[in-house]
């Protein structure tokens, strides 16, 4: 059973370990990571696997359904070649340098080599480690179900993601405060098993440079080029680092741009939640824009601030990459190179977003004085994104009435105002499309595969763990599998894609959530 899960756990066998075993909380130092076996759980149960990530791995359908598969992804059994650990790492939280943080509940099983690439096999919520600190090292039911079905989400709509496999109920009471408020209540606890090809963060470069390890601070650097970017492995030091952190913007670019096209909020671009691959990484409190403010985020523990706010993930993004260009300036001395990847990024997000905002309108080509009267129009009145955009490919200029597949997006009814400014700008769009020459009979399906119907949307979520608390799973099922085709028409699932019922709009758990998880 699971004989294609071959370990060769590079990390682990390239890396130097800490030197401390016992799994107590520690300051690490000259290692990257600590060996930690997973804490046993008493009725481990599966609630939800994806079967695209097991047939990555080479696991058929009847082995996810195995009792070894659920022993072995709750942590209760290790596989042959498994080498469980936790790594380090710091980052600048909110903005200000927390020091050593580390996978606080996160314990890589190990690094297998598929067809599909060399991926890393990782628990959540499976037990403390070294670099808990105050925490217990678990995760309750609502954060794994949002983190097991927004991974799988983003991977079908094709916004670069970790993935996740399975979503496994532990049968033991996780204590939680969820709203900070002193009243903690026992929630059930589960596991998600998330994969990628790797799990490093900005913030494990940082710690290295912030311990003044300069040398393994080089031996990882290289580790990290020779894995995962090997087209640059060959490059004469220091162009080597220059090239690969040029790399890492242009990724980071890529993936801004994708969460700004669906409108994924993320809520903690701390450095430590920044993936070196530039994937989506650490589902904690994000969230799906539903009216569209720029202004917005989910993260209550932000509220203040707001500096996770939809609107400034790109400048939070490059404010992380300085970060990073700060961890790796001992490599390279010379700190102007690096300030020109920095500028690099602005250059390939801009570029990247401006092509993704002419997609999102089936043009050929970026038009900004209509972008710009564009968001104004969405933001006078609450305007649903994800139904805007979807019903503009609706529109239909030869109708008297051009106007009417838009209303549904709003919030509340339109008003003569809303309807004027919405015609006015709709003229200007189709004088835009004709100036371009666009093919108006092409335009509905090729904006259709750039602005998705079913999006995560935060009350969705919602829903599928409510009935999960109670032990019902179908739901969440039902909703991986509406998710897995997220830009097709699917009549019988209409009410996915429906827009947040009234309910919702201030309940915890759906457009506010805290860090509690
Ligand atoms: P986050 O911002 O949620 O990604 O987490 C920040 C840090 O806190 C990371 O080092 C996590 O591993 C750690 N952490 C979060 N929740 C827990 C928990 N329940 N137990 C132990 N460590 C945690
Ligand atoms: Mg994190």
């Amino acid at each position: 059973m699971m004989d294609a899960l071959k370990f060769d756990n590079r990390f682990t066998n390239t890396l130097p370990a800490d030197a401390i075993t016992d799994n107590t909380r520690h300051q690490v130092n000259q290692a990257l990571y600590s060996r930690v076996d997973p804490t046993t759980v008493r009725s481990p149960h599966l609630i939800a696997y994806a079967a695209e990530v097991a047939d990555m791995l080479g696991l058929s359908p009847e082995e996810c359904r195995s009792e070894l598969f659920i022993e072995v992804f709750s942590g209760n059994r290790k596989l042959d070649g498994m080498d469980p650990h936790a790594t380090c790492y710091g980052g600048h939280q909110f903005g200000n340098w927390a020091g050593q943080l580390g996978d606080g509940r996160a314990i890589n099983l190990g690094e297998i080599e598929t067809p599909n690439g060399h991926l890393t096999l990782q628990l959540k919520g499976a037990g403390p480690t070294p670099y808990s600190r105050t925490a217990d090292g678990l995760a309750v039911l609502r954060s794994s179900i949002r983190e097991f079905l927004c991974s799988e989400a983003m991977f079908h709509l094709g916004v670069p993601t970790t993935r996740a496999l399975c979503l496994i109920g532990t049968g033991e009471a996780v204590m939680r405060d969820i709203l900070y408020d002193g009243h903690p209540e026992p929630e059930p606890g589960a596991i998600v098993c998330r994969v990628s090809q790797s799990f490093v963060r900005f913030g494990h470069f940082q710690m290295l440079t912030a311990r003044k390890e300069l040398d393994l601070l080089r031996t990882f650097t290289d580790f990290v080029i020779e894995r995962d970017f090997p087209e640059f492995a060959n490059i004469a030091t220091p162009d080597r680092y220059i090239t690969w952190f040029n790399e890492v913007c242009e990724r980071t670019a890529g993936m801004i741009v994708e969460w700004m096209r669906v409108g994924f909020v993320h809520g903690v671009m701390n450095t430590d939640n920044m993936s070196i691959l530039g994937e989506t990484i650490d589902y904690g409190p994000y969230g799906w824009l539903e009216d569209f403010d720029p202004d917005w985020t989910p993260n209550t523990t932000d509220a203040q601030h707001r500096r996770y706010r939809y609107g400034q993930q790109p400048g939070i993004a490059q404010w992380n990459l300085m970060q990073l260009a700060n961890a790796i300036l001992p490599l390279i001395d010379d700190p102007k190179p690096l300030e020109e990847g920095l500028s690099g990024f602005a250059r390939a997000y801009e570029k990247g977003w401006q092509a993704m905002m002419a997609a999102k309108l089936g043009l050929k080509k970026f038009e900004s004085s209509l972008n710009d009267s564009l968001m104004m129009l969405l933001t006078a009145r609450e305007t649903d994104m994800t139904l805007f955009f979807r019903h503009l490919a609706d529109v239909d200029f030869n109708t008297g009435n051009p106007v009417e597949p838009l209303l549904n997006a709003h919030y509340s009814a339109p008003d003569q105002k809303i309807i004027h400014l919405t015609s006015t700008w709709l003229e200007d769009y189709q004088q835009c499309l004709s100036q371009q020459g666009v093919d108006l009979k092409q335009r509905r399906q090729n904006m259709n595969r750039v602005n998705p119907k079913y999006v995560l949307r935060n009350y969705l979520a919602q829903l599928a763990i409510d009935d999960a608390e109670q032990g019902d799973f179908e739901r969440v099922n039902e909703t991986l599998d509406v998710l897995r085709r997220p830009y097709d028409e699917q009549p019988e699932n209409e009410e996915f894609a429906e827009k947040r019922p009234e309910w919702a709009r201030t309940r915890v758990g759906c457009s506010m959530l805290s860090c509690s998880s």
